[in-house]
């Protein structure tokens, strides 16, 4: 199922912001979009209405050579940030549920051993991950815990020459069925760590969740553990505490800012075919003045991600992108991109809500991305304490 309306992409970079891409980047953006359009657009409404996740895109995936996108050796992309995001962004404007299921993976699951892995855990884990033939997990939220995530209960003991680890975790994407899942657990200290669990530990129990209303072709686990015995080596060498998974979470709320665009780019393309052909009292709709200003607020709306990201891209090159910065990004972005979408639906009238006409889909993935990561409230608490050096919730 796929609207048959050619969308006019070039509109969507209103300001030309991909004139900046590199070579490289422009040719990685060309074979993500190519990919989009051959291999998930046939394919994923009807997918998404099933509530069925594409495993046949994997193999394809795996061809692209993204995985891990900005980490060095290890059979990984080491691509640079702008990449890493026009990543992000053009998987979400094909599909959210695709770019959920690889931002798990590569920024998450991946991202977590990177910074946080000795060398033999980064030598052992990121290549096969980097093929996706081990598929990653991380597992986090719980059921008690989502915002104040830092209270986790789950508990990691000691235990002979490993940890016994006791609780549950809820949301967890590809958890399911992924080969390792990195369960953030509170050990006898007090302090939280990583540990990577392998598919089939005993008491390792994943449920897919179901009647989700977004982003219905990626799938989330509820999960329980009981007595999971981890070997010493499966803890993430260098994590020392919550301020380090913080550190993980911080480079991929940049990457969610980027979902972001590519949610509203492909919004404000959809709506703009859309407009040009659909008519009403005797024209065209886009001949309507108050068309015209939606779309142009639209436009303005989608630019305005664009260059939050652009920004933000160079920043975290820099090496000069805070946690703070990254939280203004996702909230900004998720506001203006839930914008756009829902506008994108009303311009569609009644075809809106069609899985066949696309922008339904974005709006719904959309409210998804809004709240993982971080909540736009939680966001705005975070940017708050830095703007005022007062914290308003611990
Ligand atoms: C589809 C999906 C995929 C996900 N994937 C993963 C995953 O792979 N791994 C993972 O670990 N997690 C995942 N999550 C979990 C996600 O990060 C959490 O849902 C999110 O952090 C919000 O937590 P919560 O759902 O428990 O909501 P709550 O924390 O209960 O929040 C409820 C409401 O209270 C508000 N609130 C909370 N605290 C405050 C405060 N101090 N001040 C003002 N308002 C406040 C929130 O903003 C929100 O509006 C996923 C979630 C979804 C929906």
């Amino acid at each position: 199922m796929t609207t048959e309306i050619t969308a006019p992409v070039a509109l969507a970079d209103y300001y030309r912001l991909d004139d900046t891409l590199s070579d490289a980047e422009r040719e990685l953006r060309d074979r993500l979009r190519a990919f989009g359009e051959l291999d998930v657009a046939p394919i994923i409404a009807d997918h998404w209405e099933r509530a069925e996740f594409p495993f046949e895109i994997v193999p394809k995936l795996a061809e692209l050579r993204i995985a891990g996108t900005t980490i060095q050796g290890h059979d990984c992309p080491g691509m640079s940030h702008l990449a890493s995001g026009i990543v992000s962004r053009e998987l979400s404007r094909a599909d959210g549920s695709i770019s959920t299921f690889f931002g798990v993976h590569s920024g998450l699951a991946m991202g977590a051993i990177g910074m946080l892995g000795s060398e033999e855990q980064k030598a052992r884990w990121l290549p096969p991950m980097a093929r996706l033939e081990t598929i990653g997990a991380f597992a986090l939220t719980e059921p008690k815990h989502g915002s104040d995530s830092v209270s986790l209960e789950t508990s990691a003991a000691r235990s002979g020459d490993g940890f016994v680890l006791n609780g549950a975790k809820r949301w967890i994407g590809n958890a399911s069925f992924a080969d390792v899942t990195i369960v953030w657990a509170r050990d006898e200290a007090g302090d939280v760590g990583g540990y990577l669990v392998e598919k089939g530990t005993p008491g390792f129990d994943a449920t897919v969740m179901s009647g989700k209303l977004g982003k219905r072709a990626v799938w989330q686990a509820e999960i329980t553990l009981t007595d999971v015995h981890v070997p010493a080596e499966n803890r993430l060498e260098h994590c020392s505490g919550f301020r380090d998974t913080n550190r993980v979470l911080t480079a991929t709320r940049g990457g969610v800012a980027w979902e972001c665009v590519g949610h509203a780019m492909a919004a404000l393309e959809h709506a703009i075919a859309y407009a040009r052909e659909r008519s009403q009292f005797g024209r065209p709709i886009a001949g309507f003045q108050l068309v015209q200003a939606q779309l142009a607020s639209m436009a303005a709306d989608t630019t305005a991600t664009q260059l939050y990201c652009f920004r933000l891209a160079d920043l975290q090159q820099r090496g000069e992108m805070t946690s703070e910065i990254a939280s203004l990004a996702k909230l900004h972005n998720a506001r203006r991109a839930k914008h756009v979408c829902s506008q994108a639906r009303d311009l569609l009238g009644g075809n809106g809500v069609l899985l066949d006409y696309v922008v339904g889909r974005h709006l719904s993935d959309m409210e998804i991305v809004a709240t993982y990561e971080g909540t736009d409230s939680i966001q705005s608490l975070l940017v708050g304490r830095d703007l005022t050096g007062v914290s308003a919730f611990t």
